[in-house]
């Protein structure tokens, strides 16, 4: 959601005149802050103090912060960093470019945290970072009350948006030549609270479903509380929607998840994974876990071993406690001592690689259809491999055998599984015959979006990793020293990417 909002910042400031700095010192530099990750507060602090110095030599530098982090420190951030022009909330983004021109025109640094949702964001324009796939807001906010999430005090209250703006705005993603979505919200199949329909996830699904050219769905994150069997229908029922769900289990403790005000139990949680794999039987399940939560036993997190163990996840985000200051847990008795947390983190890793190893076995050996797209294959060009995701969402690095012609990122190449490892797939081609690729929409729009940015035709051979001269979310690289700064929470992210589990 994060990244999202990015795209949008990125768009509203394009709508109002900014182009990207392409290499050069940017004039304005826009940090979008993401308070769920840990230590969020010293990566800004520090990315602040090394753009001091920038903004020093560099005259009529602006600095925006904006995001969850902003939202929760409010005037904080001007007192710790005096030198940043403009702070703004999760509830304006839309505000961006006029307080910058505010804060110009007045040469003092603007303020604007709003409580509420004032416009939902994706009325905003979007610079999107990718032609072939695209996030799509379905809702915002979260109704729960989760111990350990900060989510609800900085995004507020679910706000749903109506069906027909959804569906206007996955079709204008797909004309624009993109065959793949993902639904996004905090607790997606919530959606329809604001407007008293239940069901309205499913049919949400089933409706996007029925768009002309739209060749995958997925959506993230869905709630075990809430996921009713109208939804796993819907997937079962809709051909586009993806063969792959995420579903947040955080413990496998029903004292646990009674503590982090879960409010289902592993029985349902359990229940809820037998029931889509008896309707959609090749997905594939991914989970977040949270080691450690305060209170936590040895005898808890071997019920979080046992229900890993019984779940089979294809990959899961796992990550260890720690204290977001501002929630319920973060004043619990128990803290668990940080060796222990270590200790536990490290037990569920290896177990989850055990299972997401085994469980890619499976897959060698089978036809899969990959999704070629850029920038998840960082060892592509000693490999001679491309990257892309099957429809289940597993990272496939498939071989061009030579002489092959070379997919562009949107296409489509039919492969077979050749090996397996605990975070990818590999096809490599058995008998050197030219890949089998499906030229998509999509890829054609790659071809433009090349030729736009570059000014000169797409080079086929540049193939998926040729992404030279797109433009890019994130902070700029700016040279200070010999470090080049990076943006603490934006960039383009892979939506499970179970390497992830590491962190
Ligand atoms: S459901 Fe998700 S977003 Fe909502 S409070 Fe719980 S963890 Fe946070």
């Amino acid at each position: 959601m994060n990244v999202h909002d990015s795209e949008r910042l990125s768009g509203s400031l394009e709508a109002a005149g900014y182009v990207p700095a392409d290499g050069a010192e940017p004039d304005v530099v826009v940090i979008n802050t993401c308070a769920v990750r840990e230590n969020a507060d010293n990566k800004l602090y520090g990315n602040l103090g090394h753009l001091a110095g920038v903004k020093r030599r560099h005259a009529g530098m602006q600095i925006a912060v904006g995001g969850c982090l902003a939202q929760k420190d409010k005037n904080v951030i001007l007192e710790k960093a005096p030198w940043v022009d403009v702070v703004f909330g999760t509830h304006n983004m839309g505000s961006l470019p006029s307080l910058l021109e505010r804060a110009r025109h007045n040469d003092e640094a603007q303020l604007e945290i709003l409580d509420a949702l004032e416009v939902f964001p994706s009325t905003l324009p979007t610079k999107r970072d990718s032609t072939y796939s695209g996030w799509v807001s379905i809702s915002v906010g979260c109704n729960n009350t989760c111990t350990f999430c900060i989510v609800p005090s900085l995004r507020g209250k679910e706000k749903d948006r109506r069906p027909g703006d959804i569906l206007a705005e996955v079709q204008a993603l797909v004309d624009d030549g993109a065959i793949e979505v993902t639904l996004l919200g905090q607790n997606v199949n919530s959606y329809g609270v604001e407007f008293g329909d239940r069901q309205a996830f499913g049919k949400l699904l089933r409706a996007v479903g029925g768009i002309d050219g739209l060749e995958r769905i997925r959506f993230t994150s869905p709630h075990p509380a809430a996921f009713t069997d109208d939804v796993i229908d819907a997937m079962a029922e809709t051909p586009n929607v993806m063969p792959q769900l995420h579903m947040p289990l955080q413990s496998g403790s029903d004292r646990i998840l009674k503590a982090m005000r879960r409010s289902y139990r592993s029985e349902r949680f359990l229940g809820i994974l037998d029931r889509v794999r008896a309707k959609i039987p090749n997905a594939a399940i991914s989970t977040d876990i949270i080691v450690g939560f305060p209170g936590e036993t040895e005898a808890d997190f071997e019920e979080t071993l046992r229900v890993v163990e019984q779940a089979r996840f294809a990959s899961a985000f796992t990550f260890q406690y720690s204290v977001r200051p501002g929630t319920p847990a973060a004043t619990m008795a128990d803290q668990v001592p940080k060796e222990v947390v270590q200790e536990r983190y490290e037990r569920l890793i290896a177990l989850q690689e055990r299972i997401s190893w085994e469980e890619n076995q499976r897959v060698v050996g089978r036809p899969v259809e990959v999704l070629v797209s850029t920038g998840e294959g960082k060892k592509d060009a000693e490999t001679h491999r491309l990257s892309g995701r099957a429809e289940d969402s597993r990272l496939v690095h498939f071989e061009v055998p030579e002489g092959s012609a070379v997919p562009r990122p949107g296409d489509v190449v039919s492969v077979t599984v050749t090996q397996a490892a605990p975070f990818h797939l590999i096809a490599d081609s058995v008998d050197g015959s030219p890949l089998v690729i499906r030229r998509t929409r999509a890829g054609d729009a790659w071809d433009r979006a090349q030729a736009d940015s570059c000014g000169v035709p797409a080079d086929a051979d540049a193939g998926a990793s040729g992404a030279a001269g797109r433009v890019s979310l994130g902070l700029p690289s700016l040279r200070i020293g010999r470090e080049p700064l990076v943006s603490p929470g934006v960039g383009t992210m892979p939506i499970y990417d179970p390497s992830d589990s590491q962190r």
